[in-house]
């Protein structure tokens, strides 16, 4: 079977039933692992094409693109950012972005900065709540001290044993209404997509079953995406139920988005989802990896050099 793809509104089967992970963490934002260490547990989870998507941070790139290419693990360089929309914090996905692109990191470099003030704020609230010196107790816990944010306070916590994972730490103390909620202004929508244009990205709007928003708003998020220069939404990612693909599906053909798959990988002992074990796409979706034949060449040679000639699905 050929790997070339064809750049239709409906995608072949091919580029559909490739191993996709376009989302992923390392220690560099909130992930638990090195970047190469992230690049390294994809390969070995079958994963043919991997982003590293660190929040509001390019800085483990450079790592996890030289671990991939030692494997011959396609690699796409990825950015998640933080932005507020509406009221909402909204996260946006730019995938094959150059790293290097001033424009991109001051807009990061801007985004990240808030970081410290509120993770002293949310310091300040956990102690009033009861749990105790938890902005120096997150600290020890971050790889980069630029990143600090909630899921560092959440581990912190669940070290102190005051809760017994990470999920409950964000149930009872972080998340919007919770003692240790610190609201905080992030990017701005356009700014953001735009970017990562800059950057030579593909913007994608990140796991939009996670937000806490009513149809109409959802709607009115997509088209405002769309309208600042957004091309593709996840659709299979790690924090989507079955209803929610098919639901995103319908949702990327009537806007005529491209479709991303990505687990959201975190960590070993957090994540739900393993790296590169998520569904393949739904069927008649254009994968965002459509419109990049260079990609699918390098899929097709890597898996010539391991001797396979065929599709290979993605494990159901
Ligand atoms: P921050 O950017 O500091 O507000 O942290 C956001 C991060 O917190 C997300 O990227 C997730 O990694 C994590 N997070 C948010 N909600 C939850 C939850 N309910 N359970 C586990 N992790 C969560
Ligand atoms: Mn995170
Ligand atoms: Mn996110
Ligand atoms: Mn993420």
């Amino acid at each position: 079977m050929s790997l070339a793809f064809t750049p239709a509104a409906q995608a072949p089967q091919d580029a559909l039933a490739i191993n996709a992970d376009l989302h992923s963490h390392s220690r560099v934002s909130d992930g638990s692992l090195a970047p190469g260490e992230v690049a390294r547990r994809a390969h070995a989870h079958g994963v043919e094409l991997f982003a590293l998507t660190d929040h509001d941070e390019v800085d483990g790139l450079a790592e996890a693109g030289a671990a991939a290419a030692a494997l011959g693990l396609v690699f796409v360089p990825g950015v998640e950012i933080s932005v507020t929309w509406g009221g909402e914090t909204i996260h946006v996905v730019g995938l094959r972005i150059d790293p290097g692109c001033a424009e991109l990191r001051a807009g990061l470099a801007r985004t990240r900065s808030g970081r410290d003030a509120r993770a002293r704020e949310i310091g300040e609230d956990l102690a009033r709540a009861g749990i105790d010196d938890a902005y120096a107790g997150a600290l020890k816990l971050v790889g980069n001290p630029a990143m600090v944010g909630r899921t560092h306070f959440a581990r912190y916590i669940v070290e102190q044993g005051a809760c017994r994972d990470v999920h409950e730490v964000f149930q009872r103390y972080l998340s919007e209404g919770k003692p240790g909620f610190v609201p905080h202004r992030w990017a701005d929508l356009g700014d953001a997509v735009g970017w990562i244009r800059r950057a030579g990205g593909v913007a994608v709007l990140a796991h939009p079953g996670r937000y806490r928003i009513g149809d109409t708003a959802l709607w009115s998020l997509v088209a405002a995406f769309r309208d600042a220069g957004g091309e593709g939404i996840e659709v299979v990612s790690g924090s989507h139920t079955r209803d929610q693909y098919r639901r995103f599906a319908q949702v990327a053909r009537e806007f005529g988005l491209r479709a991303s798959r990505g687990s959201d990988f975190h960590g070993p002992d957090e994540s739900r989802v393993e790296l590169g074990s998520l569904p393949p796409l739904p069927a008649a979706l254009a994968p965002v990896w459509l419109d990049w034949p260079e990609t699918a060449r390098a899929i097709a040679a890597a898996r010539a050099a391991r001797g396979e000639s065929g599709a290979r699905t993605a494990r159901a």
